[in-house]
């Protein structure tokens, strides 16, 4: 079974919200730690043997690609030059309300 950001909050970290792993909140680490930013055992409050599950846990849904860590500037950029490319630049003066006597 893969673990989301629900069940490693709800089943997995304390939810003290110490800030002792830099997150203001438990639910923040945990997003972290499910997009494969951060390595759970940067909260040091897991017991062990729950910490080792776990961590096996998140390796093998890292290794099927569940929840992927995204590169959100990357994603950015890729759209805006798909959306670049599918631009007709003879169709703008015409999308931006130009006339043709402002063109001349
Ligand atoms: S160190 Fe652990 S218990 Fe403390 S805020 Fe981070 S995830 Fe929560």
């Amino acid at each position: 079974m893969a673990l989301s950001v629900v069940d490693l909050y709800k089943t997995v970290l304390p939810r003290t919200n110490c800030r002792d792993c830099g997150f203001s909140t438990c639910l923040a680490f945990a997003g972290k730690v499910v997009s494969e930013q951060l390595p759970l055992k940067n909260c040091p409050h897991i017991p062990p043997d729950l910490l080792a599950a776990s961590e096996a846990e998140l390796a093998a849904q890292y290794a099927d690609g569940k929840w992927l860590r995204r590169d959100l500037a990357a994603d950015a950029l890729k759209w805006a030059k798909e959306r670049a490319a599918s631009l007709n630049l003879a169709d703008l003066p015409a999308r931006w309300g130009v006339t043709s006597r402002f063109l001349s």
